[in-house]
């Protein structure tokens, strides 16, 4: 069971948590850091950076008087009131002694670690004080990603395994999502809103019989209600349609989290921390059949066309194309080609100038940025005939810059400015849904 910032948010929502850990089974719980605190960590390590030990303090502050508060609303007896504080004093402490030192990116990760750190110290007391026996475990122990940054499956299903021996009997255990070491054995992270990916690092390495995602909305929406009024709940998606939107932008989950319970054949559960009885999502194996799922934006992609004479009737040219982004590390998100010319999107631009120069070597190319990608994920097989005309008939006022469609059968991308993005997300929800 993994709650989000939102859910860990204050004291009565740590409290509702413990609520629904409670369900009489042994559940292993994965917490953020309450909501708010890794983007003050953030902050602090930005003072940090540039040496500003007074900018650094005053986030410090601030955060720690938020916490001494959050303390006292959590427990009710003096004795558990002070072993928090001493749990808050003892991280503040720690984050302070940063301010004196050399910060490198070392320091920051260490930093950015506090906020599970905390909010898991500080559930597993307060379900102590509850007079349960609950379980600390310490992520840095079991969680580890390699050289390449990859998950060390076979280090976290043999460390967490070796964890709950050591801890046998107990009823829930608690565990901090989002940080990790790496393959040097330094304290570092599976990126922003990477706690989904803990759980599901879990529940793999466990054959868990379900992953539960707890937030703050009942479960997947159709469409992105940051942007759009009236969306609702879907109730079971593929893990391929999951993970195209998430990875093209539903932010309920992390992009990475489908694929581990994909390869394991783990159901997840998307889960409303404020509705509990809400039915949410389910995400499992099964794919729906003659419908239209939902929709995702992503944002932030930079369209690069290249255009060459020498693509025509040429082998191995996509492959001279694509090595240049290789050689940058540079993942390309969609493609499209024709004849005379390719176009791909990326979304990471730190190499742009670089590729650009490169690919120069075969053709013009032109660079669009401020592009966005829509995703529609659902039933596209080929022999689902017409719903790809729906998808097109819905944003048929909407200039399009690139199509990408039988990739896999259950997804469509568009690439359009980003100016036009709310209003095609709007477009496509009233003409689909
Ligand atoms: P947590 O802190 O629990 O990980 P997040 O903020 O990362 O929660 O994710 C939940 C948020 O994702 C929702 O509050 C919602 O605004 C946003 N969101 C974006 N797209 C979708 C979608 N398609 N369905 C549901 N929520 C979405
Ligand atoms: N606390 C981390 C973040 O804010 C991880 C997470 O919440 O999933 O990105
Ligand atoms: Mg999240």
């Amino acid at each position: 069971m993994k709650f989000g910032g939102t859910s860990v948010g204050s004291a009565a929502r740590m409290k509702s948590v413990a609520d629904l850990v409670l369900d009489g089974q042994v559940n292993l719980v994965v917490l953020s850091a309450m909501s708010g605190t890794t983007n003050s960590l953030v902050e602090i390590s930005n003072y940090l950076y540039k040496k500003n030990s007074d900018g650094a303090n005053d986030v410090i502050n601030k955060l720690e008087v938020k916490y001494a508060k959050d303390i006292n609303e959590l427990y009710s007896s003096d004795e558990y009131r002070e072993k928090g504080m001493n749990l808050i004093r003892e991280h503040f402490n720690y984050i302070k002694s940063f301010t004196n030192n050399i910060f490198t990116v070392f320091e920051e990760k260490v930093i950015l670690s506090q906020g599970e750190l905390i909010s898991t110290g500080m559930f597993n007391l307060y379900l102590q004080e509850r007079g349960i026996k609950s379980c600390l475990l310490p992520a840095l122990e079991y969680m580890r990603i390699d050289k390449n940054n990859e998950p060390d499956t076979a280090y976290i299903r043999e460390n967490l395994n070796a964890q709950l021996e050591k801890n046998k009997g107990y009823e829930i255990y608690v565990t901090q999502g989002y940080i990790c070491r790496n393959a040097f054995g330094e304290v570092d992270n599976l990126q922003r809103g990477g706690s989904d990916y803990t759980a599901s690092l879990i529940g793999a390495a466990l054959l868990a019989d379900e992953i539960q995602i707890w937030t703050d909305i009942d479960g997947m929406h159709n469409n992105d209600p940051r942007f759009v009024e009236g969306t609702k709940p879907v109730d079971e998606l593929s893990f391929d349609e999951a993970a195209e939107l998430a990875y093209f932008g539903a932010k309920i989950l992390h992009p990475t989290c489908v694929l581990p319970a994909k390869v394991n054949n783990i159901p997840v559960r998307l889960l409303n921390t404020m509705e509990p009885k809400a039915k949410g999502t389910l995400i499992s194996s099964h794919q729906c059949e003659n419908r239209i799922a939902a929709i995702a934006a992503k944002d932030n992609i930079t369209a690069i066309k290249i255009k060459s004479g020498r693509m025509l009737l040429a082998y191995g040219f996509l492959r001279k194309v694509f090595e240049i982004f290789e050689s940058y590390k540079t993942p390309i998100d969609m493609i499209s080609t024709s004849e005379v010319g390719v176009s791909v999107t990326i979304d990471n631009i730190r190499h742009l100038d670089d590729i650009v120069d490169d690919l120069k070597k075969f053709g013009t190319v032109e660079v669009d940025n401020e592009q966005c990608i829509i995703c529609i994920a659902g039933d596209f097989r080929s022999s689902n005939v017409g719903y790809a005309s729906k998808v097109m008939d819905a944003i048929k006022e909407i200039p399009v810059r690139m199509i990408s469609y039988g990739g896999s059968s259950h997804n469509i991308s568009i690439l359009i400015d980003a100016e036009d993005k709310v209003r095609t997300l709007k477009s496509l929800s009233a003409k689909l849904f």
